[in-house]
């Protein structure tokens, strides 16, 4: 329960498409922003399910990943300064620091909902902060943003000129939630993934969506240091968009179900997540010592030290059947009762 690994296996035209793609002839170099067919395929559905995109704002990456990294160190340069909201995934803060980017944290609380302060992104906010990264629904809270508090992030980025960098990869798993796109702001990137959409994890396989300006500049990276996507994954990715996987996000919600369940009847403190596949949840001791302990009896869970200042939180992952979360739970629930 510590991964943020769908346990699902990929539709089955994944495979079909992987045995086939040598003799469709996807076995060349190519562009490194990706085969035309699968670009097109990718405009096609990003305008159905999110918003009218062209196929030149788009380009496959292997996993968001590296769209996220390629994004961060193209667009900024050593000593710009960076807005993470946090909790947050670790990798944004390694991709800026590794580019010699300077990280402007903004700390939320379980009290606020997870929900940022717009006035403490405005103060943070200097001639040097070039970019803000969103990421709805949220790893590790699964939280997603009410509309009016994302508008007006949204007007601060628009005012002080910043990148909007939105890490959209759990979309499917939550319902009332709006795409960065729907503002047609120039300067954002969108990142999308098939590793939690489609259960593709180890096929890494992504991509980004921003301004043909801003593709062209991410891109050169990818040209640099991966020539082009692996093909077969480009056509497999390509088929995947046709296979149907809401059943992955009606799975994934009576996980969640489960787990908030239990986690209140054993005394965690959390937000009920309105997407992702996680809980982030206060547990009134020390959340490194927690999984460390929690290890030694069968069950890892992820430390809240990895996500920010949140030493006594872990987050929970919902990858596993309802059977072993409960299991897991229970063994929480006896750890939680020796320490407390
Ligand atoms: N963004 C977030 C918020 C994630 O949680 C993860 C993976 N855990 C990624 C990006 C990376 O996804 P990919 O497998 O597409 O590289």
């Amino acid at each position: 329960m510590e991964v943020g690994e769908p346990d699902f296996a990929p539709p089955k035209i994944v495979g079909t498409a992987l045995s086939e793609a040598c003799s469709k002839g996807y076995t060349r170099y190519g562009r490194a922003r990706g085969r035309q067919e699968v670009l097109d395929a990718l405009a096609r559905h990003v305008s159905e399910k999110f918003h009218p995109t062209p196929q030149e704002n788009v380009m496959v990456s292997p996993g968001a990943r590296f769209a996220i990294y390629s994004a961060i160190t193209t667009l900024l340069s050593p000593g710009d300064e960076i807005i993470i909201i946090e909790p947050a995934w670790p990798a944004y803060r390694e991709c800026a620091l590794n580019s010699g980017i300077k990280i402007r944290a903004i700390a939320t609380t379980l009290e606020d909902r997870w929900e940022p302060d717009p006035g403490r992104i405005e103060d943070v906010t200097s001639p040097n902060t070039k970019m803000i990264i969103l990421n709805y629904p949220n790893n590790p809270t699964g939280k997603i943003l009410p509309e009016k508090l994302q508008d007006d992030i949204v007007e601060i980025a628009v005012k002080n000129n910043l990148y909007i960098l939105s890490d959209e990869i759990y979309s499917t798993y939550s319902k009332n939630w709006k795409s960065i796109l729907s503002y047609e702001y120039q300067n954002s990137i969108i990142t999308q993934s098939f590793s939690k959409s489609h259960a593709m994890t180890g096929l890494r396989i992504g991509y980004a969506i921003a301004h043909n300006k801003i593709i062209d500049r991410i891109s050169k990276l990818a040209a640099l240091c991966l020539t082009s996507i692996s093909e077969p994954i480009q056509y497999a990715a390509m088929k995947a968009l046709e296979a149907d996987t809401s059943e992955f996000a009606d799975t994934m919600q009576r996980r969640l179900d489960v787990m908030s369940r239990e986690a209140g009847r054993i005394g965690l403190e959390f937000a009920s997540p309105d997407g992702a596949m996680y809980l982030f949840a206060r547990t009134g001791i020390d959340g490194a010592r927690l999984a460390d302990e929690a290890l030694r009896h069968g069950l890892a869970v992820a430390p809240g030290e990895g996500f920010g200042r949140y030493g006594d939180y872990i987050r929970i992952s919902a990858c596993q059947n309802e059977k072993t979360l409960i299991d897991g739970m229970n063994i929480l629930s006896g750890l939680i009762g020796e320490y407390r």
